[in-house]
């Protein structure tokens, strides 16, 4: 093992070392669903603030994917109360249930990096794939558009704290997705959480209406991420970028579009 392995090893046990001393908060079945709600609203509070800069500074306004798209108080005001709504009305129930019928198990030792690493991946590959067939139905067959899917589509500029906007039914289903995926694939409770912060952050990333030259799209090579503008395009044009995150789903079913429209 080289040091900077050895060093890694010994960061992620000793991060695992921490989690195991907090039993209390870390088993409480209230867990999952602060840990959600904090780390959704901590991706959401940088772009927030770009949000409330972007008509002061033309520096931030560069970077706004759809410049004329105005966020107001009273639209960020509707997206937080129906994610409180939805986390403390359903998530919190069902979080309650599965601490009940499923127990936390915290082995004593970390994962290693490349495991983390593999097993995040695998995970976001496989959500991607789930999301993408879930959204590809649920726009293909409208009373299941109307029903359910919809009241995401409501605001066509996207901004971080529309990620979630969304109704009871895609909430839940993309919560299915996100929890299912670690446990078929026999995930460390650790890297379960990075996964879920990884998916959390890449999905407000891609509703944040901002592109950045560090944006993650621009760091994966060959088109193979779509990002911000990708997930826009979608609000913006409805029958097209129904993937999350990656572009392959889109480019075999010829549902890619690419497009800028700052232009
Ligand atoms: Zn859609
Ligand atoms: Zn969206």
């Amino acid at each position: 093992m080289t040091n900077s392995e050895s060093t890694q090893r010994l960061f992620l046990q000793s991060l695992w070392d921490w989690f195991r001393d907090q039993q209390a908060v870390f088993r409480s079945p209230f867990f999952p669903v602060l840990f959600s709600l904090t780390v959704y609203l901590s991706c959401c509070l940088p772009y927030a603030c770009l949000d409330l800069l972007c008509y002061r500074l033309t520096l931030v306004r560069r970077f706004k994917i759809q410049p004329q798209g105005k966020v107001t108080w009273v639209m960020a005001w509707g997206c937080l109360r129906k994610i409180f709504h939805n986390h403390v009305c359903f998530l919190l129930p069902l979080s309650v249930l599965h601490w009940y019928w499923k127990p936390v198990v915290s082995p004593p030792l970390a994962p290693d990096v490349l495991s983390v690493v593999k097993d995040v991946l695998a995970c976001l590959l496989l959500f991607d794939m789930q999301y993408f067939l879930w959204h590809l139905l649920h726009h293909k067959v409208s009373w299941l558009y109307r029903s359910f899917h919809k009241e995401h589509h409501l605001i066509t500029a996207t901004f971080s704290l529309t990620t979630e906007n969304t109704g009871v039914w895609e909430m839940l289903s993309l919560s299915f997705f996100s929890t299912v995926n670690p446990a078929l694939l026999s995930c460390h409770p650790l890297t379960e959480m990075f996964f879920f912060i990884t998916n959390i952050y890449l999905s407000v990333e891609a509703h944040s209406g901002y592109e950045f030259p560090w944006s993650p799209h621009r760091l994966v090579p060959f088109g193979l991420y779509g990002g911000a503008q990708h997930h826009d395009l979608h609000h913006l044009r409805f029958k097209v970028n129904y993937a999350p995150y990656f572009t392959h789903w889109d480019r075999l079913f010829g549902t890619l579009h690419k497009e800028d429209t700052r232009k």
